[in-house]
């Protein structure tokens, strides 16, 4: 049998992570998938690249900016209406952001990515949360399966400070803030079989990174690493689906790390 079996819903699944997330859904049997992002060619792309690998999932590409509260509510609502539900949730949108001090940066790139990167995971997580506390759990008789599983993107860097050589200090502070909403959340939703945790990727080979950093500081980021390299983005997204399905089950309000 298959790990998933239900309706997932991602945001910023046109590159990287996201898009691998896609990915690793349809190959673990999820039915349908709802994947929205910014960049409205990429994600029309990305759902034919889909369709043709697995004929057998249904995929609606969506144009969304994860900080637009009408835009977010309008997505979820089209997802709902052409999939009767949302089961597995995935904030992964998010931007890089200014590589600066707090003396260096200006307020306006401050702003910039805690709408983005904080604002956008709150605002489409509230959108989530309503729709699931309105669906029955998909396997009633089982508490293996709830009314929905959510995963919201934070990073290493929302769990230790940024190093003095990549001083991105509004992306740290907006994936400390990531975790302070999965907690919460975690707690305010648990009764309802609503399960939200966080993931802390490390360094990952995505053009996120590849465009903010360049290899002097990044090479220090793979020297420290232990097993010596980057993250694949296929290996972040296949603990995102395991934090989806079944399997992590008992698991609630935590920052799973994922850093090699
Ligand atoms: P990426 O740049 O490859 O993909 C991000 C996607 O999000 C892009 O398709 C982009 O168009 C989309 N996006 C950006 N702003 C958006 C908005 N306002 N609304 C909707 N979509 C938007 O980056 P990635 O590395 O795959 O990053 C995905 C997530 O993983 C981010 O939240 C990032 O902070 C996090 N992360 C990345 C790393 C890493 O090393 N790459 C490490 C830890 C956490």
């Amino acid at each position: 049998a298959s790990l998933l079996k239900g309706v997932g819903f991602i945001t910023g699944a046109a590159s990287g992570i996201g898009k691998a997330t896609a990915f690793s859904f349809a190959r673990h049997g999820v039915k349908a998938l709802a994947i929205a992002d910014l960049n409205a060619s990429a994600i029309k792309d990305v759902s034919a690249e889909i369709k043709k690998s697995f004929p057998q999932v249904e995929v609606l590409p969506l144009q969304l900016n994860v900080a637009d509260e009408k835009q977010v509510d309008s997505a979820i609502a089209q997802a709902v209406s052409q999939f009767g539900r949302i089961d597995y949730a995935v904030n992964n949108a998010g931007i890089g952001g200014a590589l600066a001090q707090s003396t260096d940066l200006a307020a306006s790139d401050w702003q910039k990515v805690l709408d983005v990167n904080l604002s956008g995971v709150w605002l489409t997580s509230r959108a989530e949360i309503r729709q699931m506390l309105k669906q029955e759990p998909l396997e009633p008789n089982s508490h293996r399966y709830g009314r929905g599983a959510i995963v919201n993107m934070a990073s290493i860097l929302g769990v230790v400070g940024a190093a003095s050589y990549t001083p991105v200090v509004a992306y740290a502070a907006s994936k400390h803030a990531v975790l302070g909403l999965t907690k919460t959340d975690a707690l305010s939703y648990a009764k309802q079989g609503i399960r939200v945790n966080a993931i802390c990727p490390g360094y990952v080979a995505t053009p996120l990174l590849s465009g903010e950093i360049d290899l002097g500081p990044l090479q220090k980021e793979i020297d420290r690493t232990p097993l010596g390299r980057l993250a694949d983005p296929e290996e972040i997204a296949d603990s995102i689906t395991f934090l989806v399905s079944p399997l992590s089950s008992y698991m609630q309000g935590a920052a799973l790390l994922v850093d090699g």
